[in-house]
C-alpha cells in the first residue's frame, strides 16, 4: 500500500510542546516545488493516552479551531498526560478560503474518508489523518459547527457504532462533552466521514456540532471551550473534575430521511419554528414562497418525523433537495 507523502519535522514520540506542520507537496505553476502547510501541533507528556483535536474540518466552522488555537498557545506538558495531536485547520485550503469544500480540489474533505494517498490534496490529508494519526491515538475529537448553511442547537456529537463496548465508551465521552444537547448523526449512514472511520479504527469518538451559520458566537465558543477540556479530563489527559454544563436532555437522533424537511421547489423557504421547538410528524413545517410569481400559492412542507427542531438552513433561497430543517427525535436504547 502506497504510504502518504504528508511530511512533517515533528516527533510524535517526544514529551514537550512541538508547534509545527505536516506538508503537503503542491506543485503549481508560481511554485513548483512548494508545500500546503497543515497546522499540526504535539504536545506528549509520558505514556498517557493519546488523544487527536481535529479542527477545520469544514473551512467555515469557527468554534474548535479558536479553542485548539488557545490550547496550543496556553497548555504546557507539564500540565498534562499523554499525548495530545492537535490539527486546528486540518482542510487548510477551506480553511482560507472559509469554505466547507476545498478551492483546490473542490472536495468535502469529510467525504474523502479514509483518503487516498494518490488522489487530490484533500485525499491526501484525509489519507494522513487515517493512516498516520489514527493508529496513534486512542481518541479522537471532531469539533464541528454548522457551517455557513446552517444553524445548529449547540451539541454533542455521537456517532454510531456497531461495538457495544465501544459505544459505551463513546457514548461516556459525548456525555463528557456536557453540551446543552447530544445526538447521534449518521449522516445518511455515510462511511466517508472522519468519525465514522475513527469508529471503525477503534477509536473512542466525540464530535461536535457548534452554532453555525459561518459566524462565531460567544456561547457557543464557551460551550466548546468547555467541552473539550471536559472530554479531556474524561480520558485522563487533564486533572480535575468535570465542568458541569446545563442539564441536557436524554440522547437524541437524526436517524434517517425522515429527519430532514428538504425543498420540493425552487424558492425562499419560511420556517415556522425556531430552534429548539418541539414538533410532531405531520405538522407544517414550513413553505415555500415564489417571489418572481407572486400569484402562486406557497407551497407547503411537514415535518417527517417528531422531535426538536434541530437544524435550520441559514440562506433563505432554496432549490429542490436542500436541507431545509433537521428534526432530532429521541433515541431509544
Ligand atoms: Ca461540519
Amino acid at each position: 500500500m502506497t504510504r502518504s507523502i504528508g511530511f512533517t519535522d515533528i516527533d510524535f514520540d517526544r514529551d514537550g510542546k512541538q508547534v509545527g506542520f505536516v506538508n503537503f507537496p503542491s506543485s503549481v505553476h508560481d511554485d513548483a516545488w512548494g508545500v500546503i502547510r497543515v497546522p499540526l501541533t504535539v504536545i506528549r507528556n509520558g505514556s498517557g493516552p493519546t488523544v487527536i483535536l481535529q479542527g477545520g474540518n469544514h473551512g467555515d466552522e469557527y468554534e474548535g479551531p479558536i479553542v485548539l488555537g488557545e490550547i496550543i498557545r496556553g497548555l504546557e506538558s507539564t500540565a498534562m498526560n499523554g499525548r495530545l495531536i492537535i490539527v486546528p485547520a486540518i482542510n487548510l485550503p477551506a480553511v482560507e478560503a472559509s469554505r466547507r469544500v476545498s478551492p483546490i480540489d473542490d472536495l468535502n474533505f469529510n467525504r474523502t474518508f479514509p483518503g487516498d494517498p494518490l488522489g487530490s490534496t484533500t485525499q491526501q490529508i484525509s489519507h494522513y489523518v487515517s493512516s498516520v494519526l489514527y493508529p496513534l491515538a486512542d481518541a479522537f475529537v471532531d469539533l464541528h459547527s454548522g457551517g455557513s448553511s446552517l444553524s445548529i442547537i449547540p451539541s454533542a456529537v455521537l456517532e454510531p457504532c456497531d461495538d457495544p463496548q465501544l459505544d459505551a465508551r463513546n457514548r461516556a465521552a459525548v456525555e463528557a462533552f456536557q453540551a446543552p444537547f447530544k445526538v447521534q448523526i449518521s449522516n445518511f449512514g455515510d462511511p466517508r466521514t472522519s468519525t465514522s472511520t475513527a469508529v471503525r479504527a477503534g477509536l473512542v469518538t466525540v464530535g461536535t456540532e457548534m452554532a453555525g451559520t459561518g459566524t462565531v458566537t460567544p456561547e457557543a465558543v464557551r460551550i466548546c471551550r468547555r467541552g473539550v477540556h471536559n472530554v479531556l479530563r474524561h480520558l485522563g489527559v487533564l486533572e480535575g473534575a468535570l465542568e458541569k454544563g446545563p442539564d441536557a436532555t436524554g440522547f437524541h437522533t437524526i436517524a434517517g430521511t425522515s429527519s430532514y424537511v428538504m425543498a420540493s421547489e425552487a424558492g425562499i423557504f419560511e420556517p415556522f419554528h425556531e430552534l429548539g421547538a418541539a414538533v410532531r410528524e405531520g405538522e407544517p413545517a414550513g413553505r415555500i414562497h415564489f417571489l418572481e410569481n407572486p400569484g402562486r400559492d406557497p407551497v407547503e412542507l411537514r415535518f417527517g418525523a417528531s422531535g426538536v427542531v434541530y437544524g435550520k438552513r441559514h440562506p433563505g433561497r432554496v432549490r429542490p433537495g436542500n436541507c431545509c430543517l433537521v428534526v432530532a427525535s429521541p433515541l431509544e436504547d
